[in-house]
């Protein structure tokens, strides 16, 4: 049976209440293993070893010494792949295929990316003049925050990790991570990782719980937390920013999503309907940045239907290690619940189920599995809660439309602001229209093409803050001006 234990400046141990929970892989729901649960304890064991790492060889190395090791991590993370992505599979159930593409490989990429964009951030440098003529000199000299805890979630638990991990580190922070309690496992595996990179002890250090009453909470209450990475769900992110206002310490809050899709008349119909099917589907529909409405232009509303419900009837359910699957379970049983109570919803709302709907047979091995059938609805109205609220799983709407105007108003009708994506072949249009939507990211003719250097985050209920980039900094650093007069 495997353990799931704390990783507390430098070292793996459980918690002294004896507290655990277990943790099943939805594929069957088998036990994988049992997690420790931390207490006030081990929360406050990891805050303090974080903060004394802050004071050790850690506070003194070079960024170019922080920039090697952090690229050793990145590197670790790659030689050890297949555990990576072993362990990945087994908490989520997500095909091999996926997280050997997008997990693994990206969440070791978060480390050397960010390393190398703050290694090479300039310094804001201003000469100003004074009345004796000699004048002054002002240089912006940033400094780590301090500690920073990493609240993440469990849809792709390494890469969302790792991408607050990253430039949380590479600006010389010490982190406290909780992981989700649905995907303990990688986060647990990058404390080796980072002992066998020789990260000083207490740099990185992991606890594991849930959120209300546990690690989660008790972390971010903790009074020498001097900041908050958090992604997860709006409601979530709400409770996060009142423990926040204690002590004046800052957020960066990457919530939740109703991202449009918007399908002009003029837009390679194949090029969309493969954009479409990726942004509702791909990770059984667990993407933040995914497609839940999609608006189609009235001329090739039909011909679009009728081209993602063959596309949907394509998908290959199956395991993880499945070579034709592309299409796994959900992340538990309880968010099966909950996206089976919306696809119970759809049909009370009046929605036509144009394919999938239920929960798939199968076969004796699998049915104990957080199975969800892919599902395509019409015909609801705009009011209607499986319009407004997100589901995050696999499903989306389709709704005509006939007016640019209409389809932008119809888009931002929405408390959250996310992603977009356009299709469209028109570059003048895709532009007009881009500017006018109310959401951080915007793709056209394509889906989750990720630059780190560009900034990443929410508008309305969809988060505070940009990480990405130089954009980052703004959270990780605190900016100092110095003044010189000459
Ligand atoms: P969640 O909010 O339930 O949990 C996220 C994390 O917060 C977990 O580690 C959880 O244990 C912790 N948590 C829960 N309650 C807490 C509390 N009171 N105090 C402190 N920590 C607490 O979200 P989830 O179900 O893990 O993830 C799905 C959600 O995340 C969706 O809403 C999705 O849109 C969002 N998400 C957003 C982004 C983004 O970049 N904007 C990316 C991925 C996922």
């Amino acid at each position: 049976m495997k353990e799931f234990k704390h990783f507390i400046n430098g070292e793996y141990m459980g918690s002294n209440s004896g507290k655990q929970f277990e943790n099943r892989c939805p594929v069957d729901n088998s036990l994988i293993g049992m997690v420790h649960e931390a207490g006030r304890e081990e929360v406050d064991a990891a805050v303090q070893a974080a903060r004394q790492a802050l004071k050790g060889p850690w506070g003194k190395l070079t960024q170019a010494q922080r920039t090697e090791l952090l690229n050793k991590v990145a590197d670790r993370i790659n030689e050890r792949f297949e555990e990576f992505l072993d362990a990945e599979c087994k908490d989520t159930g997500k095909p091999r295929s996926i997280a050997s593409h997008i997990d693994i490989p990206r969440g070791a990429a978060n480390f050397k990316a960010f390393a190398e964009t703050v290694a090479n951030h300039p310094t804001e440098g201003f000469r100003m003049d004074t009345p004796d003529g000699k004048g002054a000199l002002n240089v912006g000299h940033r400094t780590p925050k301090g500690v920073i805890a990493v609240i993440s979630p469990w849809n792709l638990p390494l890469l969302l990790m790792t991408w607050k991990v990253g430039p949380a580190l590479a600006c010389g922070n010490t982190v406290v991570v909780k992981p989700s309690e649905e995907t303990p496992a990688t986060t647990t595996l990058l404390g080796e990782v980072m002992n066998e990179c020789g990260v000083p002890p207490g740099v990185f250090n992991v606890v594991h719980g849930l959120g209300p009453d546990s690690a989660g909470e008790f972390l971010t209450a903790h009074k020498d937390v001097d900041a908050i990475t958090f992604t997860g769900e709006t409601r979530t992110g709400e409770i996060i920013m009142k423990a926040a206002a204690v002590g004046l310490r800052n957020i960066s809050l990457e919530c939740g999503g109703k991202n449009p899709g918007i399908v002009f008349a003029d837009c390679d119909i194949e090029k969309a309907v493969e954009g479409t099917m990726r942004s509702a589907f791909v990770n059984c529909g667990q993407v933040c940045l995914g497609t839940e409405r999609v608006y189609v232009e009235r001329p090739i509303y039909d011909k679009f239907l009728a081209r993602m419900k063959e596309e949907v009837a394509k998908l290959k359910l199956g395991r993880p290690e499945d070579k034709e699957a592309n299409f796994g379970p959900l992340v538990s049983l309880e968010h099966r619940a909950k996206v089976k109570y919306y696809y119970d919803l759809a049909v009370e709302e009046g929605a036509t189920v144009e394919i999938g709907g239920g929960i798939p047979d199968m076969g004796a091995e699998l049915n104990d599995g957080a199975w969800i059938e892919p599902t395509i609805w019409t015909g609801l109205s705009d009011d209607a809660r499986v319009i407004r609220e997100e589901i995050f799983g696999p499903c989306c709407h389709i709704r005509p439309f006939d007016t640019e105007e209409e389809v932008i108003e119809l888009a931002n009708d929405t408390e959250y602001g996310l992603a977009a994506a356009i299709w469209t072949e028109n570059s003048a249009r895709a532009v007009r229209v881009g500017e006018q939507i109310e959401a951080g990211l915007v793709w056209v003719n394509s889906w989750f093409l990720r630059d780190l250097r560009t900034a990443f985050g929410g508008a309305k209920s969809s988060g505070i803050g940009r990480e990405g980039g130089v954009h980052g900094l703004e959270f990780y650093t605190e900016l100092k001006n110095i003044c010189i007069k000459l």
